[in-house]
């Protein structure tokens, strides 16, 4: 039997940092320790962590590893050992890959292929369609995360429209329903303004991706997908939010509470339209980055309890791809490896609390989608644990990205903070810049 003690780490959990110790046994916690305490069992092996801090194993409730099918952008191993080397121990993959995750079939040999691949924890979403609610009632629901639901359309195009879909989707399953709310009317009618304004022009600047994919398209989106989740009753969680408006749609009363979540994403938290002009079609993304007042607004909303999860949307293409403007250029980055020491960041710069991180990043999504012992520091929970070192300044370069399209929009960047080790159910699948790619993660379960 093998026992790991990890000692005299400040321990982030459950709204309190205390200086302690945690002790391992195969995949699972078994002992949460203050300083003062001993182990009460043997252990064969000790970490010391004086310095360091150890933290739940993040969870990202939104990614697009892009597998199958989309592997020349990145594939489940590259990107689950990004995720690994972040502190990421579970992700949940979006369906709009090739083929789209849409069936019963396409959805079972995308968890076989996660599976093989993943050296994380993982789930996958099944992606709603104008006409595939019929297979919800075939979900296994301790298995499947979510239904991915496009009110907005995005790379892979999986749009649904038809308002008589959308109240089937919503009045037909149990399943928490995670939706990407933007407004195609209002997107077309606004393309068309530009298009019309800049006639001589083949594509229009990245500047203007946020007048197009604009506020009012996120927000009446928005308003649509909350009216029908209260008429219906059904389990909704709204990804990346980003702009203040929408915030107004959200009651920021106990988690156990809602029947209505939201999400902000790490580009949301980071960035707004003036980097546009350093770092052009990097970050583009849909929903848009937008004027910097969206951006404080949701940092606040992190913290009154407005927003619930803080989660990456990694979704990797190549710069070559990213070439082109406002209608050209491919929308999404990279993020999985760096959102960690991104919102440590914030940390230091005072924006959030370390014990925040941790209940948006680590708790929070656990609750939300009920997942089976993770999420927490707690004996019986599996071992998903990451340790970060405080005060280790380093610079993001080329060569320190694993994810396969090797760029990110936060090149050039410092941070004080450095993921020191990742532990997957008990496994040491990251330690001091190596990634063991040969192992695999578990399955998510849902309880
Ligand atoms: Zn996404």
């Amino acid at each position: 039997m093998k026992r790991t003690l990890i000692k005299n780490a400040i321990i982030v959990n459950e709204g309190k940092s205390i200086e302690g110790s945690v002790v391992i046994e195969n995949e699972k916690i078994i002992e949460l320790l203050t300083a003062e305490q001993e182990p009460t069992s043997p252990c064969n092996e000790t970490i010391d962590a004086s310095g360091c801090y150890l933290l739940p194993g993040i969870i990202d409730d939104h990614v697009h590893f892009r597998d199958p099918g989309l592997t020349h952008k990145a594939d489940i191993s590259t990107e689950s050992s990004a995720a690994a080397a972040g502190g990421v121990t579970s992700i949940m993959d979006m369906p709009n890959t090739n083929p789209l995750v849409t069936t019963i079939d396409t959805l079972n040999d995308k968890f076989e292929l996660m599976a093989r691949k993943s050296v994380i924890n993982y789930s996958c979403y099944f992606g709603a369609t104008n006409t595939n609610y019929k297979f919800f009632e075939h979900l296994d629901s301790h298995k499947v995360c979510g239904i991915k639901l496009f009110m907005g359309s995005s790379t892979g195009n999986m749009l649904v429209e038809r308002m008589k879909s959308l109240m089937k989707i919503f009045s037909d399953t149990d399943l928490l329903i995670a939706t990407h709310c933007e407004s195609q009317e209002i997107i077309k009618a606004n393309i068309e303004k530009y298009k019309k304004k800049y006639s001589d022009v083949v594509d229009l600047s990245v500047r203007y991706h946020h007048l197009i994919r604009s506020i009012e398209a996120c927000y009446q989106s928005s308003k649509l997908a909350v009216k029908l989740a209260k008429q219906t009753g059904a389990r909704l969680h709204i990804l990346h939010i980003s702009t203040e408006k929408e915030l107004s749609l959200f009651e920021n009363k106990p988690l156990a509470e809602k029947k209505i979540t939201a999400e902000a994403c790490i580009p949301h938290l980071l960035f707004t339209s003036a980097d546009y002009t350093t770092l052009g079609t990097r970050i583009k993304c849909n929903p848009a980055i937008k004027l910097k007042g969206n951006r404080e607004a949701l940092r606040n909303a992190v913290n009154s309890g407005l927003i619930d999860v803080i989660a990456t949307d990694h979704a990797p293409h190549l710069l070559s791809e990213k070439e082109g403007g406002a209608l050209k250029a491919t929308s999404g980055m990279p993020m999985v490896q760096f959102s960690l020491v991104s919102m440590l960041q914030l940390v230091n710069e005072g924006v959030f609390t370390i014990e925040k991180i941790v209940e948006k990043m680590c708790h929070a999504p656990a609750d939300i989608y009920s997942i089976n012992h993770r999420g927490y520091i707690r004996p019986g929970y599996q071992a998903d644990l990451v340790l970060v070192r405080p005060n280790n300044k380093w610079e993001l370069t080329k060569d320190s990205i694993l994810s396969k399209c090797q760029w990110s929009p936060l090149e050039g960047r410092t941070f004080d903070w450095k993921v020191d080790k990742t532990f997957v159910n008990g496994h040491l699948v990251y330690s001091e810049g190596r990634v063991d790619e040969n192992y695999r993660g578990q399955q998510l379960r849902f309880r």
